[in-house]
């Protein structure tokens, strides 16, 4: 059963951003459940449409979908959070659990004016991922190979691992949030009673500090430092493609790592081109050879030389294909194929010319 969000809110499918606001904080106010304790569904249905309607992607989505788009249900809603003891985190959670995110501090914030909109999700902190770019050779892209580039990121403190304790000192429980991690905070709204629970900020959600701080990272766990990063580049690679490294990204405490991602560009190669798992060459070849036929050393990428027979009367547009020669992928190779160009004599002998004379007399 689609519900209509505009409907909803009782605003115009053309209202502004300002104006789905403003309706929404007055039904926010009207069917909050605190305020009296009128209709928890309804609210829970408004709030669906506020969620929806403020995001311009969102609203846009639904706009030429309707509901069946994810984010759309807040079925995750309920998750026994009692609207009494309303427990943001638990509400956000549940809007957010198909990965979509979802704010409602820019709208609460507004009405209970109270500190920094946007709750805090209790979850383990993740570091940011990073991405860089590098540039190999033609030929390393095709059969692999190992690079080490230094980065420059928020890594564990290598003297504390982490811990930002010193050496040889304990962690004791963390006072300000009694070694939970977490801090509850209740306040008091004309809409009633609002608890969040957000990440200790003393502890980072650790639950416990250093008795003595780490001299090198001054307690923190992490410091910002160059590393040294091996990357592995598969073979095969084309030009373009990303490599995820899980957890290669920044640190954090008590957390898990970013993943580092690299872009690759690859560098063009003087003759070899690639199609998928062919490898692409042009082979210049002699006016008579093209004729006659010919064998014709070929210089692989591997620097190999490979004796190409070229037949008689082989046409540019027909091209040769020396099988397993191509890009390895998966433990199976493409194909070397080569196109021939037949290059012209720039002049020609008297003698020369006269037997091409002979040769057009022929009908040729
Ligand atoms: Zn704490
Ligand atoms: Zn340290």
């Amino acid at each position: 059963m689609a519900k209509d969000y505009y409907n909803v809110l009782g605003v115009d499918k053309r209202a502004s951003k300002d104006d789905i606001k403003k309706a929404f904080r007055k039904l926010a106010h009207k069917y909050h459940p605190d305020k009296g304790g009128t209709d928890e569904a309804k609210f829970k249905e408004i709030t669906e449409a506020y969620s929806v309607l403020s995001d311009d992607r969102k609203r846009r989505e639904y706009d030429a979908y309707g509901q069946a788009f994810p984010g759309g249900s807040a079925g995750g809603a309920q998750g026994g959070s009692p609207f009494g003891g309303f427990d943001f985190s638990q509400f956000q959670q549940g809007f957010g659990g198909q990965g979509v995110e979802f704010d409602l501090g820019d709208i609460f914030g507004d009405i209970f004016s109270g500190r920094g909109g946007r709750q805090q999700q209790q979850q383990t902190p993740r570091g940011r991922d990073i991405s860089i770019d590098l540039e190999i050779p033609f030929k390393d892209a095709v059969f692999g190979t190992t690079r080490t580039v230094l980065i420059a990121k928020v890594s564990l403190c290598s003297l504390c691992h982490g811990t930002g304790a010193k050496h040889g000192t304990e962690l004791e429980k963390c006072t300000t949030c009694n070694g939970s991690g977490r801090v509850h905070e209740t306040r008091n709204s004309i809409l009633g009673q609002f608890t969040s629970v957000r990440t200790c900020t003393a502890c980072d959600g650790t639950g416990k500090i250093p008795k003595e701080k780490c001299p090198e990272c001054k307690g923190h766990g992490t410091l910002r430092k160059q590393e040294e990063i091996k990357i592995h580049i598969p073979t095969g690679i084309d030009n373009g493609e990303m490599i995820r490294m899980q957890g290669q990204g920044e640190a954090v405490k008590a957390g898990i790592a970013g993943d580092l991602y690299v872009k690759i560009h690859v560098k063009p190669h003087a003759t070899f081109r690639r199609d998928g798992t062919n490898l692409i060459m042009d082979l210049p070849v002699k006016l008579t050879d093209a004729l006659l036929g010919t064998i014709v050393p070929v210089e692989t990428l591997e620097g190999k030389t490979l004796e190409v027979k070229i037949p008689p009367m082989k046409r540019p547009e027909e091209l040769l294909r020396v099988a397993g020669k191509g890009i390895p992928i998966d433990g199976s190779h493409g194909d070397l194929i080569i196109r021939l160009e037949v290059a012209l004599p720039h002049k020609l002998s008297g003698k020369a010319k006269k037997t091409v004379e002979d040769l057009k007399s022929e009908g040729l």
